[in-house]
């Protein structure tokens, strides 16, 4: 019928222009062509006419609201009709700018009370990485340049933040990383901890970023940048000794500490943000993704007042910034989402949904052959797949297990993410506990086709 045709046009135009981010455009074609996501309710994204997926990855974990949300639609609407776009550079401002800006220095921990606009995750870190350049210029020391990042991270997509992530196959292809990036071990106490008990093994992780130090010379170190919890590779929980240990060691050798939480932030773990449930306050803060819940392209570098009074407060012009930091447009959105959060009492949500989320995976896969480890906090979850329970050896990755246990999953109608060895679910903070058994049952299912 029409709607069949117009939807076949669609693929083909997508196929023969549109560049996919990572993705395998040959694999694509000969698929042909992508799936055409449609709507979005509650939890469910519908394709392609009629196909509906429960949607366990609330897109890319951030969709924490849920789709098709009227309201946030009218606060786009109103914002546009009254200022469609206005800069933010040199002395202006916009009214949903100011607003978001104090409300995330208000929720954020510690002093992490200034708050820089981007567009994206990876343009929020790189940020980061330049006012970290200018902190230690400002202070005399500008030979502290290097930045130190940990195997499995995710911080973005631009060059220096790339070469930041700790995932070889994205270096191979580009000629990275670029200089003056090291990466030590994550702490990843399931695959790394050996004879250590978790608290043993997180105190010992940390101290591979002091033996990091000493290697390169204090005097050369910037900033240590890490995920409080690395979500890419599958849900990496840091043994609850691991942060103290992390925060120590940056005050002693005197170097800027950045919690990416772009991922974290705003509820997924059940906490505001995953600094508050391991103490740390770190000098900047990342924020993307569950800003606006995905509804518009939105992101905030949070900077401490230490940052701020040597990078801003100095006088001369900070001269970095993007045409669209501060989008009002973009900035009333997730004013809406954050009013949404609070009103609807979402990171409570979060936090208990999540408990029973983790309770059901536990029950239902905890103990099959497949699954070495259920593991996460709040709305995040990682099950690692292995091929023997007791070695915790995996199956050559190859073989792609994770992706056919995921694709299993996806037949039962139920979207969850494979990532290296393990699946990831991190759904809308609105699932509800029926929805939970449709997840958990389809990945009984899965597990059940290959085993
Ligand atoms: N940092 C973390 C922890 C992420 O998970 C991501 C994206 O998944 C980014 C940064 C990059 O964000 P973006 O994709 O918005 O550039």
């Amino acid at each position: 019928d029409d709607a069949q045709m117009v939807r076949q046009q669609l693929r083909d135009a997508d196929r023969l222009h549109h560049v996919h981010s990572f993705t395998d455009h040959s694999a694509l074609q000969q698929n042909g062509g992508a799936f055409i996501a449609e709507r979005g309710e509650g939890s469910m994204l519908v394709g392609e006419g009629n196909i509906r997926l429960l949607d366990a990855m609330a897109g890319l974990g951030c969709v924490n609201v849920g789709y098709g949300r009227k309201e946030m639609a009218q606060a786009a609407a109103d914002a546009m009709q009254d200022l469609a776009y206005y800069h933010s550079f040199q002395a202006t401002t916009n009214p949903h700018a100011a607003a978001l800006a104090e409300r995330i220095a208000k929720a954020a921990p510690g002093a992490l009370n200034h708050v820089f606009f981007a567009n994206s995750g990876s343009e929020a870190n790189e940020s980061i990485l330049k006012l970290v350049r200018a902190y230690w210029r400002a202070k005399g020391q500008p030979n502290r340049q290097h930045i130190i990042a940990r195997d499995y991270a995710y911080h973005g997509s631009t060059l220096f933040t790339t070469s930041l992530n700790g995932l070889p196959p994205m270096h191979e292809a580009f000629g990275l990383p670029l200089s003056g990036v090291s990466h030590i071990e994550a702490p990843y106490w399931y695959r790394q901890g050996g004879d250590l008990d978790p608290e043993a093994y997180g105190k010992k992780a940390a101290r591979s970023l002091k033996d990091k130090i000493t290697e390169l010379g204090a005097d050369q170190v910037a900033a240590f940048i890490a995920e409080p919890i690395q979500v890419t590779s599958g849900v990496i929980m840091p043994p609850e000794s691991y942060w103290p240990e992390i925060v120590a060691i940056c005050k002693q050798e005197g170097i800027l500490l950045i919690a990416d939480e772009v991922v974290t932030g705003f509820g997924r773990t059940g906490h505001w943000f995953a600094q508050n449930h391991y103490g740390i306050e770190a000098d900047f803060m990342t924020l993307a993704k569950g800003l606006s819940s995905g509804y518009m392209p939105i992101a905030a570098a949070v900077i401490s007042d230490k940052v701020a009074e040597m990078t801003l407060q100095q006088g001369g012009a900070f001269q970095h910034g993007f045409t669209t930091s501060g989008h009002p447009v973009a900035c009333a959105v997730a004013l809406k989402n954050l009013d949404i959060i609070v009103q609807e009492g979402l990171v409570e949500r979060a936090a208990k949904m999540g408990a029973v989320l983790h309770s059901k995976l536990n029950t239902a896969i905890g103990d099959h052959p497949l699954v070495g480890e259920v593991r996460g906090m709040g709305l995040l979850a990682g099950i690692e797949l292995v091929r023997d329970r007791k070695s915790r050896s995996h199956y050559p990755l190859e073989l792609g297990l994770c992706s056919h246990v995921a694709n299993a999953a996806l037949m039962q109608g139920v979207i969850v993410r494979a990532t290296g060895n393990s699946l990831v679910i991190c759904p809308p903070f609105i699932i509800t506990e029926a929805e939970i058994d449709v997840v958990v049952a389809a990945l009984v299912a899965a597990l059940e086709q290959i085993y």
